[in-house]
């Protein structure tokens, strides 16, 4: 059997908090899928472009975006961009984004517009295994778009005092999505993220997680890592600016964790 058989997995990341590691999950997620031969897309859902610039996608080479993708009769597959590692593409975001949702709004599909631009597309399981959405921190319309679209959301958790606060909006917002436009939406997991074990709160964050959320949350914690927070800046994911880092490291982790749970564990 081919990847080709295999149906692409399309994993929404989310949390309407700002700086939990979305993005830099998205990215390094993604590289590190990447690296064990699977074919990524990330899409960038934020009108901030993050992603798209930390993959190293020059702003005045956005072509054809994210919201073409949403407005536009395109496909994912005809529009995505390389980027600098082997096997991972980005359907990259600017700022017009922003007023997408105004758009949006005036189509009677305006929350199934992601995932018809998914499902229109003949060459997906061909040619991508995985579609990694990278979120805006809101659970605006673009938010629901994902999670229409999507197979699972994961949830980056920063390990900081209120992480868990925010949960439940986003959690009650999941609900809403299964109980209508996507029944079969699953979390795919919770990953705590910029982990400090040196700090008690944030060890303090990541029992009351797991006590919490039990085996939702990934196994794998993403530490606070220098060259994490550096690699953007250097438009690359941490595995290629820095491959042997702790932050490297900890994504391949996840990686495996992820390919390892397959498409429909609970
Ligand atoms: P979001 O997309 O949820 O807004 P980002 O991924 O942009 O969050 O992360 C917010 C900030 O935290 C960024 O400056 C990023 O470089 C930094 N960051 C994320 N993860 C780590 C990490 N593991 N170690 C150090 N810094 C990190
Ligand atoms: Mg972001």
């Amino acid at each position: 059997m081919t990847d080709t058989d295999v149906p692409c997995r399309v994993i929404a990341l989310a949390n309407q908090k700002g700086g939990v590691g979305k993005t830099t999950t998205a990215i390094n997620l993604g590289a590190a899928l990447a690296e064990k031969g699977k074919r990524v897309l990330i899409v960038d859902l934020d009108p901030q472009g993050n992603a798209s610039t930390g993959l190293g996608i020059d702003n005045n080479l956005r072509v054809k975006t994210t919201y073409d993708l949403l407005l536009e009769p395109v496909t994912p597959t005809e529009i995505m961009m390389r980027t600098s590692v082997a096997n991972l593409y980005v359907v990259p975001a600017t700022a017009d984004l922003s007023s997408a949702d105004l758009e949006m709004v005036r189509s009677e599909r305006r929350s199934y517009l992601l995932r018809d631009a998914i499902r229109r597309d003949e060459n997906l399981n061909a040619e991508l295994d995985f579609i990694l959405i990278d979120c805006p921190p809101s659970l605006s319309l673009l938010t629901i778009n994902a999670m229409v679209a999507a197979n699972s959301v994961l949830v980056p958790l920063q390990s900081e005092f209120f992480a868990l606060e925010g949960l439940s909006q986003l959690m009650l917002t999941i609900r809403e999505v299964r109980q209508g436009a996507n029944p079969e939406l699953r979390i795919e997991g919770v990953v705590m993220t910029m982990y400090d074990g040196r700090n008690r709160l944030a060890q303090q964050v990541q029992i009351d997680a797991r006590e919490t959320l039990g085996d939702l949350v990934f196994k794998t914690v993403i530490p606070r890592n220098v060259r994490v927070s550096e690699a953007p800046s250097f438009a690359q994911p941490v595995l290629e600016y820095d491959t042997s880092s702790k932050g490297s490291i900890a994504y391949r982790q996840l990686a495996k964790e992820l390919i390892a749970a397959g498409p429909s564990a609970a």
